[in-house]
């Protein structure tokens, strides 16, 4: 038997271990987002305008579609199974319609993503605009980043009080306002819009404005940045698409390390100083609260603004801006390379620059031709054949259609005077909003004759009937054939349907049954 210390002790450790474990949940840091100006952000604010004009006006523009449809110019009007966009109207058996541009939305993300990478992140994903827009709201009130951390770190005043109670409720407004304008894509914005002041709208009206205010005012106003690290997918996925020729916003240490705040003291003592002086500017803009110095990040939603902050850091310092760039991964490796001999040694700025302090002529630089390559064309090439099949399909396709249904039960009626006759379902659809004339002919089937349930006119090898605007109209229709003309138990002949004033037509191959012993 051995003894307790002679059993072996292996070297193991769990990789939860309490003395090393982390809580799974770690408290949100506040982040105060300095206000940056600079390219980037002034082409944010342009997108902010452009995004946020799209979204609360689209619903007030009019669009003149006679007397038939509703003069809204976009409008999903659910009650009647429509889609109005401007001049296309699209009925429920063509949402492959709205399957095309999901699909063309789904590969324009991947194109871009590819190309300039998270751009739809940084500028125009809803998240982003509205965070930016709420933030616009919390510095007119509270002031830049300092006032800000000031005022949180102050204990509750009368006039602390007063700035968050107006910051919420301007918020809150701006949450009614998005949830507000959701509603009116559904039905008819000014009518929609004086019936929810009144009070008389459709609850679903209201309960869509109470969820989507509480959600902006959530999403947009206390979560911010915690929606895009925690909640969205996309930081994940687009992971998949980027490769060593996508633009992402880059520290370049290769020019940047070793940083340092004192760099005259670092020089004067013979030390080579990378071009950051850590001032730490490119953090406090960042409305992710992360230092892009330290490399890609899942969180970095490559807005820019730590491009703006350190190109004016550059400019006063009168050094080369694009210490913080958009580059490609292949072009930073190229001059990580250059720096670091080869990566033999830590970064050495001496390395890419000249005596003269210019930068060497071996450094790689960002050129257009990177970003189109084979990857993109073929993203470029899906996402241009998905929108020209559209645009086709919507130019040529047929507003008037034409289906008939067979009765089964009974086949066919044999008359007194030995002549069968088949009945059969017309539906016309008129798909325009305007009533059309409509000549409904029989194509084929010799000596036959039709006569339309509940109207009372004599048998003919046609009838006209008026279809209503943007409707489907349902005609119960008899065809009868004499004996002596039958020509097979199962005889093919054409329902042809065409609008009067010759502009279309629709046909339908339909089937006449007879007994085998009417021939
Ligand atoms: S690191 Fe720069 S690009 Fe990334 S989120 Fe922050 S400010 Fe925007
Ligand atoms: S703004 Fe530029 S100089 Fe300042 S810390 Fe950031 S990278 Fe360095």
């Amino acid at each position: 038997m051995l003894d307790q210390t002679q059993v072996e002790r292996l070297e193991a450790e769990a990789v939860n271990s309490a003395k090393t474990r982390q809580p799974l949940y770690a408290a949100r840091k506040k982040i105060f987002p300095k206000r940056a100006s600079g390219r980037f952000r002034q082409f944010k604010w342009l997108v902010m305008a452009i995004t946020l004009g799209i979204y609360y006006l689209t619903p007030w523009l009019r669009w003149d579609r006679g007397a038939f449809a509703p003069h809204q110019a976009v409008l999903l009007d659910l009650a009647n199974r429509r889609f109005y966009f401007f001049f296309i109207e699209i009925w429920p058996q063509e949402f492959y319609y709205v399957a095309g541009l999901l699909m063309m939305a789904g590969v324009g993300l991947f194109l871009v993503t590819s190309t300039v990478g998270r751009a739809w992140c940084g500028y125009a994903c809803p998240q982003t605009v509205w965070v930016d827009l709420f933030l616009v709201v919390e510095r007119a009130i509270e002031g830049d980043r300092n006032a800000r951390i000031k005022l949180d770190a102050a204990p509750w005043s009368a006039r602390k009080l007063m700035l968050r109670i107006s910051k919420h409720t301007i918020w809150l407004l701006i949450a009614v306002a998005t949830g507000g304008a959701w509603i009116f894509y559904f039905a008819d914005a000014p009518t929609l819009a004086l019936d929810v002041a009144r009070g008389t709208a459709a609850p679903v009206a209201y309960v869509t404005i109470l969820v989507l205010t509480a959600t902006t005012y959530t999403f947009g106003g206390l979560m911010r940045e915690q929606v895009c690290t925690y909640m969205c997918p996309w930081p994940r996925i687009q992971g998949a698409m980027l490769d060593e020729n996508s633009l992402t916003v880059t520290y370049n240490d290769w020019r940047g390390e070793p940083r340092s705040r004192h760099a005259k003291k670092s020089l004067a003592a013979g030390q080579s100083m990378g071009d950051c002086v850590d001032c730490n500017a490119c953090v406090a803009v960042c409305p992710m609260g992360i230092d892009i110095r330290d490399g890609q990040q899942m969180e970095c939603i490559t807005c820019a603004l730590c491009i703006d902050a350190c190109d004016g850091v550059m400019d006063k310092l009168g050094r080369e801006r694009g210490l913080i760039a958009y580059a490609t991964l292949s072009d930073y490796n190229a001059n990580m390379s250059l720096a670091t001999a080869g990566g033999t040694a830590p970064v050495n700025p001496a390395l890419v620059r000249t005596a003269k302090g210019t930068f060497a002529e071996g450094l790689a630089h960002f050129h257009l031709r990177n970003i189109f390559r084979l990857r993109t064309y073929i993203y470029l090439g899906t996402w241009s054949a998905i929108g020209l099949v559209l645009v086709y399909s919507v130019l040529t396709r047929e507003r008037l259609e034409l289906n008939v249904l067979h009765d089964r039960n009974p086949q066919f009626v044999i008359l007194s005077d030995g002549s069968i006759r088949n009945g059969y379902t017309l539906k016309l659809l008129n798909m325009i909003p305007e009533p059309r004339a409509i000549e409904v002919s029989l194509q084929g089937l010799p000596g036959a004759e039709m006569s339309v349930v509940g109207v009372d006119l004599p048998p003919a090898r046609s009838f006209a009937t008026l279809a209503e605007p943007d409707r489907l109209k349902t005609l119960k229709v008899f065809v009868r054939q004499p004996v002596d003309r039958i020509a097979g138990a199962a005889q093919e002949f054409t329902f042809r349907i065409e609008d009067k004033a010759g502009v279309e037509s629709a046909e339908y191959t339909a089937t006449f049954n007879a007994p085998e012993t009417a021939r």
